[in-house]
């Protein structure tokens, strides 16, 4: 396989875990609207900045056992997690086989791009998680790189193909934006309060820009079926209240990542039933 010639899944994995870092960053700092650069990483409780050797992925965090080395604050375990998933997608991307950008898209660019839009929904997921939130910055800048992505993937598969494709991811996304809002209005008539958030309808629009019509439809389908299944678990184990809210953000990035990783036939043939 060409793409994992270019990048052996050691490397993706390393680069990926220090992206990872980054994005935990991200995830913290942009709903407090801190610098996401200045200043480094440091313990939220304290401020003591981390040494270098501490700012390692994964092991960083477990060199000092998970706590601040000045004031002993738990550091959450979820930060080497983060990284420790990236590194994953990061490898998954390079195994990748996404239909999304045509039939004849250069393997490589494939894999950047791979990168970029798993990359992009992490930190969404998280703050979705945290404040059942989805910035609408993030999806914006999301959605318009996943059109560049496109038609730059397009045209070099011809002025024809970069036309057709685009036309049909910018399509996705108007019909993943506006149905969301529909849908959300209609919910919230019917159950007489906010149901779907609007910010799924943005992280919607951008899952339409990067999969195209058949990607996003695969995508949303997944974001219900999982979303359904772990909202019953909740309510069977207690974890949820009835009428609770619960993010549907983070089903929607997995439904989008896991049709970019798998491609829109293999989801096709397992969702769609066969006649
Ligand atoms: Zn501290």
């Amino acid at each position: 396989m060409a793409s994992t010639l270019l990048f052996p899944p050691l490397l993706a994995a390393v680069l990926g875990a220090c992206v990872g870092s980054f994005l935990n960053v991200v995830a913290w700092r942009l709903p407090r609207q801190e610098s996401l650069i200045h200043p480094g990483s440091h313990c939220p409780r304290c401020g003591t900045g981390l040494r270098w050797r501490e700012n390692v992925p994964v092991l960083g965090w477990l060199l000092v056992g998970g706590r601040c080395r000045h004031c002993g604050a738990s550091i959450a375990v979820r930060y080497p997690l983060v990284e420790l998933l990236t590194a994953g997608l990061w490898v998954a991307a390079c195994l990748a086989r996404p239909t999304a950008m045509g039939s004849a898209a250069e393997p490589l660019l494939l894999v950047l791009a791979g990168w970029l839009l798993l990359s992009w929904l992490v930190p969404l997921t998280l703050i979705d998680l945290d404040s059942l939130w989805l910035p609408e910055s993030l999806c914006r800048l999301g959605l318009l790189l996943g059109l560049a992505c496109t038609a730059g993937i397009g045209l070099l598969q011809g002025t024809a193909i970069a036309a057709a494709l685009l036309f049909q991811h910018l399509l996705a996304a108007g019909v993943g934006l506006v149905g969301f809002e529909t849908m959300s209005a209609l919910a919230e008539r019917l159950m007489g309060r906010p149901a779907l958030g609007l910010g799924d309808a943005k992280l919607a629009a951008l899952l339409g820009a990067w999969l195209g019509l058949t990607g996003l439809g695969l995508a949303v389908a997944l974001a219900v079926l999982s979303g359904a299944v772990i909202g019953l678990a909740g309510r069977l184990s207690g974890r949820l209240g009835p009428g609770q809210p619960f993010p549907f953000g983070p089903f929607l990035a997995s439904g989008g990542a896991a049709v970019w990783l798998l491609g829109n036939g293999f989801w096709l043939s397992r969702l769609v039933p066969q006649i």
